[in-house]
């Protein structure tokens, strides 16, 4: 098909790949000018921060801040850059999954620290300058510059530790900002080649990690996982998301349903949706994922990984349905296909059911 008008723009970060490449940890401060850093994590990746200020070394490390937590509490936001001002730490080392980049991301909106990321899950957040923070129970999210992360070392060696069912979540949570990207109102074709990739790579990687395999084939699903989860989490940060992610962002803010869990379940249904209004996106999803339906392909990964399928196996209640299709059609984002109240409340019903798209 004839190509359309786009505008593209790329983002100022630098990324370091591979196995090992934690180890050019002290050349990317030293390229960016910085000197000390404060490391975080959630408390249970504390022995993987260690590891890093280990690596750093005692003269670069201002301290380690270990109470990361899910949805960047304000509190523990302000803590951090208390704990940054004290030690005198001119930049963060987020080591983590969405939570703890998130973290680093409060401090630098704040205070203007650069976030150097080491991710250790698929989310996507480090390719971003999408920030969100809570206060008094409610979920702010925004746009800005200062909190994109000037240099993401991904090492799939700290991945190992991933256990496989958050693997597989995580990991189609970061399929979700592909298949979005690809019917996206400001897509570009860098992004389409770029989201295709990435779900090519996770679709191939995601069986091998929750199949148990071990050593030589684990290594290597590993490296294609969080390649792929690159790949998509520059989709995620140059486009604007649609439908499913607002879904996952009403359910996750309102009914604190679990981050990765609800992105899986609701993909399918999201791409059910859309299809009709989206086909040259389905085309690109389909032939990544070697299947003849979108939605259903991707219904059909999850399901054979183990994944949870529906709403109702992870808390959420039928009775809340309603509202969350409410607020789902509050200030929604630009979507292929109109919303429809009883075609989205629908498809909220699918997806607390687990139904298989048609
Ligand atoms: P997470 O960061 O909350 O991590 C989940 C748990 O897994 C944590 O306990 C963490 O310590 C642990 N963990 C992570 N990596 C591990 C590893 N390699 N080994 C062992 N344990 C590990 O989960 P997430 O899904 O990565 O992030 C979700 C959060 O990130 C949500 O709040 C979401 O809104 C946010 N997010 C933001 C953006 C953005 O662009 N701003 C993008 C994606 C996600």
């Amino acid at each position: 098909d004839a190509m359309s008008s786009f505008i593209y723009t790329s983002r100022a970060q630098r990324v370091v790949f591979g196995p090992g490449s934690l180890r050019g940890l002290t050349a990317e401060l030293d390229a960016l000018g910085l000197r000390r850093a404060l490391v975080l994590c959630t408390p249970p990746q504390r022995a993987q921060a260690e590891r890093v200020a280990s690596l750093l070394g005692a003269s670069r490390v201002a301290g380690i801040f270990d109470q990361a937590a899910m949805h960047v509490p304000i509190e523990i936001a302000r803590q951090a850059r208390q704990a940054a001002r004290e030690h005198g730490a001119d930049c963060a080392v987020a080591v983590g999954g969405g939570s703890t980049i998130g973290l680093g991301k409060a401090i630098a909106l704040d205070s203007g620290l650069p976030v150097i990321a080491v991710p250790t899950t698929y989310a996507g957040s480090e390719m971003t300058p999408i920030y969100g923070i809570t206060e008094a129970g409610l979920k702010k999210t925004g746009k800005d510059d200062r909190v994109l992360p000037r240099s993401v070392i991904y090492d799939p060696e700290l991945s190992l530790s991933l256990p496989a069912a958050m693997s597989v979540t995580s990991g189609i949570n970061a399929l979700a900002h592909a298949a979005e990207g690809l019917y996206a109102s400001d897509g570009n074709p860098i992004m389409d080649l770029m989201a295709q990739e990435g779900i090519r790579a996770l679709a191939r990687a995601l069986p091998v990690i929750a199949g148990g395999a071990a050593d030589e084939a684990l290594r290597s699903a590993r490296g294609d996982a969080l390649y792929g989860a690159w790949l998509c989490g520059t989709v995620l940060g140059s486009v604007g998301m649609a439908l499913h992610h607002k879904l996952c962002h009403t359910l996750g803010g309102s009914f604190n349903l679990p981050h990765a869990e609800t992105h899986t379940i609701v993909l399918p249904q999201a791409l059910a949706y859309n299809a009709p209004a989206a086909p040259r996106a389905m085309e690109r999803i389909t032939a990544a994922l070697g299947v003849p339906n979108a939605a259903q392909g991707v219904f059909d990964l999850a399901n054979a990984l183990g994944a949870p399928t529906a709403l109702r196996e992870i808390g959420m209640r039928e009775e809340d349905l309603d509202r969350a299709c409410d607020i789902a059609l509050r200030t929604p984002y630009p979507n292929p296909r109109p919303l429809d109240r009883e075609a989205l409340r629908a498809l909220l019903q699918d997806a607390y059911d687990g139904t298989r798209p048609r």
